[in-house]
Parts: C-alpha cells; structure tokens; sequence
C-alpha cells in the first residue's frame, strides 16, 4: 500500500506557494505509517514549528494498473474520501532551498489522515465537487474538483508510467489555496458538497 500525492494541481494554491503552474503533474508519496484513520488524532510533531493544513478529495485505487490509458483510467479507482496532506512547511522551504527531496516535510508519521470513504456512486458528478476545510468551525479552505489542473484520469495515466498502481493505493489528487498551519487544539471538519466526511483534532 502507498500513498501517492499530487502538488500543486490548483492554480491558485501554486500562486499561493510562489510556484509555477505544472506542465506536467508533480507527485510524491506518503508511507503507510502516515495514514491517520477518521476521527483519530494528528499529533503535532516535534520538528516543525509550522505544519500546514491541505485539504484534499482522495481518490482509492481499486485494481493494479500499469501504463494505464487515460480512456480506461476511470475504471481504476472506486471510492473518494477527504482528507489532509499535511506539510511541515518550515522542513519544506529548507528543502526546496537546497534542492533535495521533500519527503521529511511530507512523508512524516501521521501526515495523511482521511476521512470516510465513499462509493463513487455516491456523489453527482466527481468531477464537480465542492469541498471544504473547517478548522474550529471556520472555513479555511475550499474548492471544487472541476479546477483540477490535472483530471482524476490525466493523473492516473501519468503516475503509472513509472509506478505501478496497486489495489488499496490512494491518491492525493491535490489542495486548493488557502493552506496555513494548525495549532494544538484545533478541531478539524472537512467536507464535500456539505457533507461532513472527516473529522480530526490536533493534539
Ligand atoms: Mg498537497
């Protein structure tokens, strides 16, 4: 099982991270000891003093795939939950200064939660999906699947030329602008089309 995320696939969040727009998808991933299951805590780790919150709609890879084709890239994932690619923002930025790899920023135990997930039958229409982030009852970010710089399927086809997808896989499909840090104490409540769909508190 792995995780497998995308950066920046809205426009706005890369504006936001001073970053270009992709021409192509970017993605890293998660290990499995990053998962944090629906309505556990996220512990605050002790080397960052700024881990940012990015809500994102998760995508469950339901068969293997390699070299998928984009016109059969739908039929390779099956249920869609939301949840948060937390980011040590601090390790990050020393990263990105030296040129080296991100994964302590992203990778880190507990950087994963996700909520519930639900059949895709469940939602109107995937590709048109409000979603939001509450922090302590406020909205901090939202946005809707139909800004996706890269579709569900582009980003399907594209990781599985060079990692094979797996059955019980997930796929981070990317944050809309808004990020910003968390604080011990704040209640998280995510969701789509105004369906709460995952709840975690920082501790
Ligand atoms: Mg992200």
């Amino acid at each position: 099982m792995k995780i497998i995320c995308i950066g920046r696939n809205y426009a706005e969040h890369a504006k936001e991270m001073k970053a270009e727009t992709p021409t192509e998808p970017v993605f890293f991933m998660k290990p499995e000891s990053a998962i944090v299951r629906n309505g556990d805590p996220f512990f605050y780790p002790d080397f960052s003093k700024e881990v940012h919150h990015e809500v994102e709609i998760i995508l469950r890879v339901c068969k293997n795939g390699k070299n998928v084709q984009k016109k059969f890239a739908h039929t390779y994932y099956d249920a869609i939950a939301i949840g948060i690619d937390f980011t040590a923002r601090d390790l990050q930025a020393q990263c990105k200064a030296k040129g080296l790899p991100w994964e302590k920023a992203k990778a880190f135990d507990g950087s994963a939660p996700m909520g519930e997930f639900m059949p895709l039958s469940h939602f109107k229409d995937i590709h048109n999906l409000n979603f939001n982030l509450d922090i302590n009852g406020k909205t901090v970010q939202k946005g809707n699947t139909k800004d996706l710089i890269f579709s569900y399927d582009t980003v399907i086809e594209y990781i599985s030329r060079f990692v094979t997808l797996k059955m019980g896989d997930f796929i981070y499909t990317g944050t809309p602008e808004g990020v910003g840090p968390v604080t011990i104490g704040d209640k998280m409540e995510a969701f789509i089309e105004g369906e709460k769909l995952f709840s975690c508190s920082v501790k």
